[in-house]
């Protein structure tokens, strides 16, 4: 069995286990575990969570789970998969700005009836917008200034990247590269 299966068997049974125990002493010394992390909080429904989406070249979908149900439609209680390349996104800019706080999250799925009413009061809001089909995130973060979270998401051209400063939130996105 490789060792990344035997981790993310125990990771499935046993919740959050000390990942560096199950790899062999040598391999321990030597490496510290891959791993991508992120954290978010819900400010429509006060929610938090931490988690580790990512092990060692494996999405770990008890965690992708408990994201989507967090990054939930919050008017409808509509959970969607969250695409994993999103969260990527998110966690490499929280690499880029240097910190591991939380991302404080406006919108993040949005079910099609959510979206056309949101569409019907907004001429902001796309019909077909990607918060449809779980690629697309409103956030901020709660201690680097917004511009600079902008201008990490134009570095990383993952997507979209729409900037609304009056809401104090950006929309990062994994459509097509551009830029509002
Ligand atoms: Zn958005």
């Amino acid at each position: 069995m490789s060792i990344n299966r035997a981790r993310r068997q125990l990771w499935l049974g046993g919740g959050l286990v000390l990942l560096g125990s199950v790899a062999s002493p040598a391999i321990a010394g030597l490496t510290r575990p891959n791993v991508r992390k992120l954290s978010f909080q819900n400010l429509h429904t006060g929610e938090r969570l931490r988690v580790d989406y990512w092990i060692e070249g494996n999405y770990v979908p008890d965690a992708l789970q408990t994201v989507n149900h967090l990054l939930r439609d919050f008017r409808t209680g509509d959970v969607h998969p969250i695409e994993p390349r999103l969260l990527d996104a998110l966690s490499s800019l929280r690499g880029m700005l240097e910190t591991e706080s939380d991302f404080h999250v406006i919108s993040a799925y949005r079910s099609p009836k959510t979206n056309e009413m949101l569409h019907e009061r907004s001429a902001g809001v796309a019909s077909t917008s990607l918060h449809m089909r779980g690629m697309a995130i409103d956030v901020r973060l709660s201690d680097r200034p917004l511009p600079r979270l902008r201008e990490a998401a134009l570095r990383l051209a993952a997507g979209g990247v729409g900037y609304y400063p009056k809401s104090n939130f950006v929309h990062i996105d994994t459509g097509r590269v551009r830029r509002w």
